[in-house]
């Protein structure tokens, strides 16, 4: 599942091609999506894209009358390609540019989202609800400490709580905590204001790596004979149960949290 580098890295690879860049024509093979493609998506042809952003996972194509949001959902990759490249299955989505320059949605689950936001109206409420981005200055010490007062569920779960703070997904909720040397199931009320401190430090750490092994992948997005895959990375515990912590060499243990696996070393997490 794309996680909040992927889609920094999909708004760093594409920005490029596409900032500033006039829509030509809107192609919807298969509107089938999270929700369906609105026919109002038509209206983008003839405007320019103003600026690229990005809000959690979201990419938000920004023109003069409202917002292209785009989700890459489970299995989404948008690819960078000339207008004439064969359409592959589950290419649900083309906008193409006067210049030939095409950005096509392939997302063969179909949880990923393109929707219009016109005049920049966030009707569906999807943006308005979001915590604080892990990267912006808006995430910062004492945050966490406040957020958590009196809460009982579990840190992980808490992290992963995008109401409390965006794009801590389940691979990086993972890595920090082992960083931070917080065990998944403490409760989140528990922990103090310091190690709290260094878990959003760490946090912002974790990411920012992930952000920049990505970069190096950046030509993928131009791939014209396959879609991009999502970067690999060098993971600390996620995906890793049943090896050595690389600190202690004690056996990495996997519990299931709100359904998800949480892996972490019983010797480094207190
Ligand atoms: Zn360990």
């Amino acid at each position: 599942m794309p996680e909040l580098p992927e889609v920094e890295v999909c708004r760093l690879g594409i920005s490029p091609h596409v900032l500033n860049n006039k829509v030509s024509k809107v192609v919807v093979r298969n509107a089938k999506l999270r929700w369906p493609i609105p026919t109002d998506v038509q209206t983008l042809i003839g405007q320019t894209v103003k600026s690229i952003d990005r809000r959690s996972k979201y990419l938000l194509l920004r023109f003069d009358s409202g917002t292209l949001l785009m989700h890459l959902g489970m299995s989404g990759t948008i690819r960078v390609i000339d207008k004439s490249t064969p359409v592959i299955k589950h290419d649900h989505f083309d906008l193409q540019f006067i210049n030939g320059t095409t950005l096509r949605l392939n997302d063969p689950r179909r949880f990923g989202a393109v929707l219009w936001l016109d005049n920049h109206q966030d009707e569906l409420g999807l943006l308005s609800k979001l915590g604080p981005e892990p990267l912006g200055d808006d995430f910062c010490y004492g945050y966490l400490f406040e957020k958590a007062k009196n809460r009982k569920v579990p840190i992980k779960t808490f992290l992963m709580n995008n109401h409390i703070i965006v794009g801590v997904g389940n691979i990086y909720a993972n890595e920090a905590l082992f960083q931070a040397g917080i065990l998944p199931t403490t409760k989140a009320g528990a922990i103090n204001e310091s190690r709290f401190n260094k878990l959003t430090d760490i946090i912002k750490q974790v990411l920012r790596s992930a952000i920049e092994q990505g970069g190096t992948t950046l030509k993928d997005f131009t791939q014209t004979d396959g879609k991009p895959g999502y970067f690999a990375q060098s993971l600390l515990v996620y995906g890793r149960a049943g090896k050595e912590c690389i600190t202690c060499r004690a056996t990495l243990l996997e519990i299931r949290q709100a359904n998800r696996s949480s892996v972490y070393c019983p010797n480094c997490q207190q």
